[in-house]
């Protein structure tokens, strides 16, 4: 059961990456004295090289800075709130566009020497088999790549399995559908009109596999070969089985007749909303591990995705995270104890929301724990649609996420796609800027 930490105890962080650091600085710097477990370089996982805090696994990418992109708009907001790790990606930038593009060793570096060095950072290599038996608050960050031994102990903890791997669909930006060529339907018209339906002619069918089977994709690393579920086959590898394989899957035209016409089809391919306003639809059973070039190319040739613009891209990698929903309330903190979740484990997706789900965790230990004070981020901000996602999602199988803008609420009144995206932005980086500035 939750307790009161005794006064002027620690924090214990269990991995020293993304979202470990982050959390371990913002403590730190109010004040709070934190034990950070990292267990490289004496143990490694599977994707590390290095001994360094903070180790970018792979893209040396935080993506864009643009606020009207996702990222962009998440990072402007970490910025704000004075987040140590966006601070230094700025300054180990590498030359990239518009994208947030680091000097990766740098960067790592850079971040190691300064939580090393904080005076209320303990650093300790060690890999963490169980979890602390403490009153005082632990942040669990120990990342997609959490070591066997703990993934145990968290089995044990939650009660519940653990997820290894992750198939996620791509998300469309509802505004960008035709919705002409689509319609409403859920199969055999059981239940509501759930779903929006994309069908397919013959042709339309045969050039659309013809360009799934062709496309270029990322090669799945060893050590996730093993993993790969028969529910979480690449929709490409489903295609490279023979032609007639999707069609007996995510595919399948049957009961999905047109609802006026009775017209059948090829092949019929399923949307599914993803929020409650329905600005956002995931593409049913279409994870891929096709390269983001080649999505694009292949899902535009979706009747009605022509002119597809992706909130989220498809992938299936290894990942190892916990059932939210079920487990968490807000800010990432686990239902009736001192033990939050950070990073991927939590079931967010990407670089930059695992800083974010750090910083957020640490923020609300702080204000919760040592101030007394309720944590609450403004609706409508990517910080507190993130938190939100995770500890809330609704889905069947809850699937890790990024922030997307679908995670707002809309702007009603303005087509142009642009300018709504501009007007959102805004609208979050006001609500965030005001509630920094009234916390601090
Ligand atoms: C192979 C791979 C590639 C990825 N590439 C990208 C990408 O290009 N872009 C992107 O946005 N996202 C990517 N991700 C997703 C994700 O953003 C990164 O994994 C990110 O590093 C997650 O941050 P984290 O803090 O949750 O975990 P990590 O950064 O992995 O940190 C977790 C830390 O915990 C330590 N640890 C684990 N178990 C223990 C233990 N028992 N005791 C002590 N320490 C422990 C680990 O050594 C590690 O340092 C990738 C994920 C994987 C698996």
């Amino acid at each position: 059961m939750e307790q009161s930490p005794p006064k002027n105890s620690s924090v214990t962080i269990i991995g020293g990456g993304l979202a470990g650091s982050e959390a371990a600085f913002q403590l730190a710097e109010r004040g709070i004295k934190v034990n950070l477990f990292e267990m490289r370089p004496l143990t490694n996982t599977e994707a590390h090289s290095t001994a360094f805090l903070a180790e970018l696994l792979c893209s040396n990418s935080l993506k864009s800075m643009d606020i009207t992109n996702s990222n962009g708009l998440l990072k402007k907001e970490l910025e704000l709130g004075n987040s140590l790790l966006i601070k230094i990606a700025y300054e180990t930038k590498v030359p990239s566009g518009n994208a947030l593009s680091v000097d990766r060793d740098l960067f790592s570096q850079k971040i190691t020497e300064i939580i090393e060095t904080h005076p209320y950072i303990r650093v300790i290599r060690e890999e963490v088999s169980e979890i602390p038996d403490t009153d005082s608050p632990v942040i669990i960050a120990s990342g997609p790549l959490t070591s066997q031994k703990l993934a145990k102990k968290l089995e044990e903890l939650t009660g519940s399995q653990l997820y290894f791997f992750d198939a996620i669909s791509p998300i469309i930006d509802a505004d960008s559908i035709d919705y002409s060529k689509c319609f409403f339907k859920s199969r055999y018209g059981k239940g509501e009109d759930d779903y929006l339906n994309c069908p397919m002619n013959r042709e339309e069918y045969e050039i659309f596999y013809e360009a799934l089977i062709k496309s270029e994709r990322v090669k799945f690393k060893d050590f996730e070969k093993m993993a790969v579920y028969e529910k979480c086959i690449p929709i490409e590898e489903l295609a490279d089985r023979g032609i007639k394989t999707l069609l007996f899957g995510p595919m399948r035209p049957v009961g999905l007749e047109h609802p006026i016409s009775g017209e059948k089809y090829k092949a019929v391919i399923q949307l599914r909303k993803e929020n409650i306003e329905g600005t956002a639809y995931n593409i049913v059973g279409f994870q891929t591990k096709m390269t983001i070039e080649s999505q694009k190319k292949v899902f535009r040739l979706i009747p009605g995705l022509e002119n597809a613009e992706f909130l989220r891209f498809g992938s299936v990698h290894r990942n190892t995270y916990i059932n939210s929903p079920k487990l968490l309330e807000k800010n990432y903190k686990m239902i009736n104890k001192n033990i939050y979740f950070a990073g991927q484990i939590s079931g967010v997706e990407g670089y930059v929301e695992s800083i974010a789900s750090g910083f957020t965790a640490s923020l609300d230990i702080f204000y919760r724990y040592f101030e007394k004070k309720d944590l609450s981020y403004p609706p409508d901000t990517a910080l507190y649609s993130l938190q939100n996602y995770v500890s809330t999602c609704q889905d069947k199988s809850f699937n890790p996420s990024n922030f997307h803008f679908g995670m707002l609420s809309p702007i009603d009144g303005i087509r142009d796609k642009k300018l709504k995206k501009e007007k959102m932005a805004n609208r979050a980086l006001e609500k965030i800027a005001n509630f920094f500035e009234k916390l601090s």
